[in-house]
């Protein structure tokens, strides 16, 4: 990770800055540095260090001195809370209301819940000292923040017309994780967790399925443009303490899966664990069913791994915190005036038209800005020039396709370019579809399953007919190292002869089987 863009980047400016185009060796220097902008970028077969050089050299994160953990660096950020906003106007829009609650979680509380506290020992941070004294209940610091707002909650809960309660915090929670990578699993990351109280278990049910639905599967398909396959998780896979738990499941560029969020219905095991009653209208006292429900910044690993392609990221325009980058071309001085006029133009139109744009007037040449922007995703460049200026007119080129580039009266671009935007939008949706279903298959028996996750280079998902056992989804993972990712909402109708692909045992479910991130 020495090699960083940045310090290249500095270094080039430097070097730019100390020499105009005067002979050709300088030129020819500049235009080796452009394409090393691109080729810095590992080719998608390490699809590994793809990931790790976009999420780098595009200044979306950077290392931090606490190993696991990551600094997101303003590009990042600034993609996080576009996210967030449109995620968190889709919970409110469903009637929930944001409030929160604090880091630290008493040890004995996450003791309360057997389950949850086997889930989640292994990585949780505990504090033992603080204020110079051992503290005599240590604290954890929250991997999650079930058993302290389930604390609350039975002291808010008293009667059928306190509920149901609908709440969300936006926080950070620190998982201790042994193998990390930036925003795909950190060590401490950002997310939303709703946490929510019902009368009924089919209220709970519902809750859970409006979430998974009509909040995070909205949400990823209409905002990052990544389409996914909402389902039922197996036994084995679902949340430490949860009745059921639900999730949508994305396809990466390499094939392999990623849960981009969960939503549990937690049955009535927290709320008997800390005692969450209520007074029903029959004057009988009830324990309540609850439902948790969170997304996080890993949905920014998944916008990456869904869109990139070899020259690095493509944002989908409604989440890129720059949709449009002008780029003005000029030689000599007197060009220079003509451009700046229009540029400015065509800048103050766009802004007026609600497009999030910038002009890039560093002294760097053309071809070089197209490739960091190109590297940075941003999905539409506008090019303006001496020629453009004369004519009044600006070159607008798709970061979804360099070969569609179109020229377009000056006057016409706030109306063009939000056009565009869309397009964009919806071709990155397309493509992303396209992909997963030329990489989805279907397998009769366990020999062609196998076959199927042999070949990497065409790794996907498989879907089948499983038992539900979860010895045998076990003895799957061991052979293939494929997970069922979930058991599809939308799935065949089983036949009556159906089996399991593994054991040949009668069928239970369609399971989607893939390799997880
Ligand atoms: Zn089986």
């Amino acid at each position: 990770m020495a090699d960083k863009t940045s310090a290249s980047q500095t270094e080039g400016a430097k070097s730019n800055a100390k020499n105009e185009t005067k002979n050709e060796a300088t030129s020819e220097a500049k235009a080796t540095r452009e394409e090393k902008l691109v080729q810095d970028v590992a080719d998608l077969d390490d699809y590994a260090r793809w990931y790790q050089d976009v999420v780098y050299k595009a200044d979306m994160a950077d290392l931090s001195p606490v190993r696991g953990c990551m600094v997101i660096r303003p590009y990042g950020y600034a993609l996080w809370e576009n996210m967030q906003r449109q995620l968190d106007d889709r919970i409110k829009a469903t009637g929930h209301e944001n409030l929160y609650f604090p880091l630290f979680i008493p040890y004995s509380f996450l003791m309360k819940e057997a389950e949850h506290v086997e889930g989640f020992a292994p990585e949780v941070a505990l504090v033992t000292r603080a204020g110079g004294e051992e503290l005599e209940d240590p604290l954890v610091v929250r991997p999650t923040s079930e058993t302290v707002i389930g604390y609350m909650y039975a002291q808010w809960v008293h009667s059928y017309r306190d509920l149901p309660l609908l709440y969300n915090q936006w926080a950070n929670v620190v998982r201790w994780e042994k193998r990390t990578r930036p925003f795909l699993r950190t060590s401490e990351f950002l997310w939303q967790e709703g946490h929510t109280v019902h009368r009924t278990e089919q209220e709970a049910e519902d809750e859970t399925l409006l979430i998974l639905n009509a909040v995070y599967q909205d949400f990823v398909e209409k905002e990052l443009a990544i389409p996914v396959i909402p389902g039922r998780k197996s036994e084995s896979e679902k949340f430490a303490g949860a009745l059921r738990t639900y999730s949508i499941e994305a396809m990466m560029g390499d094939g392999k899966a990623l849960q981009a969020a969960t939503s549990h219905n937690l049955g009535q095991n927290f709320a008997r664990s800390f005692g969450i009653e209520f007074q029903d209208a029959d004057g009988q006292v009830k324990t309540a069913w609850t439902t948790s429900w969170g997304a996080s910044t890993r949905l920014v690993g998944a916008l990456i791994m869904a869109h990139g392609d070899a020259n690095g990221l493509r944002m989908p325009p409604r989440v890129a915190p720059t949709q449009a980058i002008i780029v003005p071309i000029w030689r000599k001085d007197e060009e220079r005036e003509a451009v700046a006029k229009l540029v400015s133009e065509v800048e103050a139109a766009l802004r007026t038209a609600g497009v999030r744009v910038k002009a890039d007037w560093r002294e760097e040449r053309p071809g070089w800005k197209y490739n960091e922007w190109e590297l940075r995703g941003v999905p539409v460049r506008i090019e303006i020039g001496p020629r453009d200026a004369a004519n009044g007119q600006v070159m607008l080129v798709p970061r979804t396709d360099r070969s569609a580039k179109e020229a377009v009266a000056a006057r016409a671009v706030a109306e063009r370019v939000p056009a565009l935007l869309e397009e964009i939008q919806r071709a990155l949706y397309e493509q992303a579809l396209a992909f997963r279903l030329s990489r989805t298959y279907q397998a009769a028996d366990y020999d062609q399953f196998r076959a199927l996750f042999a070949d990497r280079s065409k790794q996907g998902f498989v879907e089948a007919w499983w038992c539900g056992d979860a010895a045998c989804e076990a003895q799957v993972k061991a052979e293939t190292q494929a997970t069922i990712r979930n058991l599809p909402l939308d799935h065949p109708e089983k036949p009556a002869d159906a089996i399991c692909v593994h054991c040949g045992r009668p069928a239970s479910d369609w399971a989607i089987f893939a390799r997880a991130y």
